[in-house]
């Protein structure tokens, strides 16, 4: 199984992200996890450039992509095939959100990259961990400091990287399990755990 966490930055993604291994672990299943950009020791060398370093909006989509490239090769094909669940902390819908909403790249571009780096693997569940912005805005500014350069980005990029999760969940409905992130930990740990328990037992 091969299931993804999605949001907009100060979704609650990352928060949930803790509790999952365990859970998936006391179902008996084998958990490997990863990130994106990163996860594998040239994908963090390469989020550190994407995170702090300025470059053209062609240089960001194709680092995001060298980077899955070697999280598929190294951790999520292996994970796959010894039937192992996979978990990752972001993965080609950020692209479509991020680069492709949020900046305008050319959804066609990232389609090509997309059949040439994925070969058509795809996760099977996709956690969307939704939240408007003032939400994620009020969650962010409790982190302080240290915003990244996506998180530096104004309004208008998040509610276009918004719609854009917004839009791939309602067009691919099956796939996406869309989470209302604005509801308290508990509750919203509790609704996923009850979908996750359904998703897995098909
Ligand atoms: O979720 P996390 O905070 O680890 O993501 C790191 C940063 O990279 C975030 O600010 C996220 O918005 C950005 N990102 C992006 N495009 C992607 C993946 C991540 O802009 N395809």
């Amino acid at each position: 199984l091969f299931i993804t966490l999605e949001g907009v930055d100060g979704a609650g993604k990352s928060t949930h992200m803790k509790w999952l291994p365990d859970f998936f672990a006391n179902q008996g299943l084998e958990v490997v996890m990863t990130r994106e950009p990163g996860g594998t020791p040239v994908g963090e060398k390469l989020r550190e450039i994407l995170l702090h370093d300025a470059m053209s909006q062609e240089t960001e989509a194709l680092l995001m992509f060298a980077s899955r490239q070697e999280n598929i090769n190294q951790l999520i094909k292996p994970a796959l095939a010894a039937g192992k669940l996979l978990l990752c902390d972001r993965f080609t819908d950020s692209t479509y959100a991020y680069q492709g909403g949020g900046r305008h790249f050319d959804l066609n571009k990232i389609a090509a990259l997309e059949n040439w780096v994925q070969e058509g693997l795809n996760p099977d569940l996709t956690l969307l961990f939704d939240v408007p912005l003032e939400v994620s805005r009020e969650r962010l500014g409790r982190h302080g400091a240290s915003l990244d350069r996506f998180e530096q980005e104004n309004d208008v990029f998040f509610e276009a990287v918004r719609s854009a999760y917004l839009q791939r969940a309602a067009n691919e409905p099956q796939r996406f399990l869309l989470i209302d992130s604005t509801r308290p930990f508990e509750e919203v740990r509790k609704f996923v755990e009850t979908r996750l328990l359904q998703f897995i037992g098909l």
